[in-house]
This record gives C-alpha cells, structure tokens and sequence, in this order.
C-alpha cells in the first residue's frame, strides 16, 4: 500500500466499522442473556423472573411470614384445662396434710398472687359436720373463719351443740383470701371447688353446714335467697346440706340467732346428736 492511497484507506475504514459493528452486537447478546437473580413468589416458590424490571421488594419479603407463625407466643392452659389438672391432682391425693400442702403451692388462678398463704382447714372433724364458708376472711389465724365470727361459730358449737371446736370441720370452698375481701369470682370459685370437694370426700362428713347465702349456693349449685336455702335438709348426691346464717350476719343482726339455731338442730338431728327439744 502506498503512503497516501484513498482507495485503500477507505476498504480498511470500512472493514474496522465492520469489525466493531459485529463486536458491538456480540456484547449486547451477552449482556442480554446474564441470569437474573429469581423472584420468590408468595410461598416462597420460584417465579418466572420478568425480563426486565426487578421484582417488587415485598414479594421478596413475603417467605419470612413462615418463620413468624412459628415464633407465636404459648397460649395458655383455659380455664377448662386448669380446673382439669387440679381434679386430676386432687383425686391421686388421699391425705388431708398432703392435700393441703398441694393447695398451699397452686396457681391455677390470679388469688395465688395477693395471698400470703392458703389457709388451712380445720379438719379433724371427728364429729362428722362440717361448716363451710365461701372464701377465707384473715390469714393471720390461719383458719378460713377468724375475729368474732369465728368466735361466734365456736360459741355455737361449744354451747349449743356440746361439742368441742377441734371435733368440726371448717372448710373454704376457696382456698387463697381475695384481696381486700372481695367477693371470689365464679370461674375462681369453680376452679379452686376440686380441693374442697377433696377434703370433703377425705373428712368423710356426715353433714355439711354452709354458712351464708354464697356458701350455700356454691355447694348446691344453686342461686337462691338465704331464706329460700335455710330451714330445711337439702339431700344432693353426698352428704345432706343444712344451710344457716354467716356468724357475721348474727353479729349484725342478732335476732337471727334463733332462725339459725333451729338449723343447728336440723344438723344436729342428721349427726345423732341431742338437740334438746
Ligand atoms: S384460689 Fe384455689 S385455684 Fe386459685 S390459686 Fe388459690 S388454691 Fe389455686
């Protein structure tokens, strides 16, 4: 080729165009044909990726939800499956002392947290009745009736009955004192109900005297007036049921001493005890 030959320049320009006309096509095939990272598609499955734009971020995001359900917080145990447990626990025990020692450590319900301690039944109980009240009222004594009512009680049976305290049974249908002396709800008087049903089947009584309207109601399942429940013998499947006043109501109203002692004697009468007349 000559130094300065046009013709020649111009085949050679026109082969390097060439040249880099194919190069330049060859580079775009490639970078047309790169993978492309996967979808994931709501199951987490792969998805056709789209051949252009990149997937949405919260497609991507959507496998986490799995590990989520995963990590859920326990339920827990209903009221159905605690009242269960209790029975289940309360049936395999056949000593008061040790009945007792397993109440002292449930928490089957929200009391086991304002109470000091489970108050202790008195449960000699030789004579064979057992007066039952709702709820402890003081855990200072460590007995489910304290102060004068409690007091009173022993006045009743001392006096009336010509029996000796420690030869009764005084039982709570509910185990741990509700704080400041509300009122046990019905779900907390159900649930705790297997402990003192267990004491009652271990004490062997031959009558039960429940002391007070909510006593009354509770061991009858009932729901009726004092007035409706008292002056006669309820005869359910176990021992018979003789309902009276609370001592407190006697103390504030003494003139229910007489009403009440008439049930006295009706217990009296099912106990083989003299009533005097
Ligand atoms: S009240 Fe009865 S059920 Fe509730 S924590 Fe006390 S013993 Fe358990």
């Amino acid at each position: 080729m000559t130094p300065h030959d046009p013709p020649s320049e111009l085949a050679e320009l026109s082969r390097a165009l060439s040249r880099e006309v194919q190069r330049r096509e060859w580079h775009g095939q490639r970078q047309a044909a790169a993978p492309v990272a996967p979808a994931l598609g709501a199951d987490g499955a792969q998805t056709a990726a789209p051949a252009a734009a990149a997937p949405p971020a919260v497609q991507v995001s959507q496998p986490v939800q799995p590990e989520k359900r995963d990590q859920k917080t326990p339920v827990p145990p209903s009221l159905e499956e605690r009242l269960a447990q209790i029975q289940a626990q309360a049936a395999q025990i056949s000593d008061l002392t040790q009945l007792q020692a397993a109440a002292e450590a449930c928490t089957a319900c929200v009391l086991c947290n304002s109470r000091q301690k489970t108050v202790a039944p008195r449960i000699n109980g030789s004579a064979g009745v057992a007066f039952v009240v709702l709820a402890p009222a003081e855990e200072a004594r460590n007995t489910p009736l304290g102060g004068p009512a409690g007091d009173l009680l022993d006045k009743i049976v001392t006096g009336g009955m010509k029996l000796k305290p420690a030869q009764t049974a005084l039982i709570s249908l509910v185990q741990c004192r509700p704080p400041q002396d509300r009122p046990p709800t019905a779900d907390e008087i159900r649930l705790c109900s297997p402990w003192a049903q267990r004491q009652l089947e271990l004490l062997q009584a031959k009558v039960l005297v429940p002391l007070g309207a909510p006593a009354a109601n509770a061991l009858l399942g009932k729901n009726q007036g004092l007035e409706t429940l008292r002056g006669h013998i309820h005869r359910p499947e176990g021992p018979p049921v003789v309902p009276t006043y609370h001592p407190q109501d006697l103390l504030a109203n003494p003139q229910l001493k007489a009403p009440c002692w008439k049930d006295i004697q009706l217990a009296m009468g099912e106990l083989g005890l003299p009533t005097g007349g």
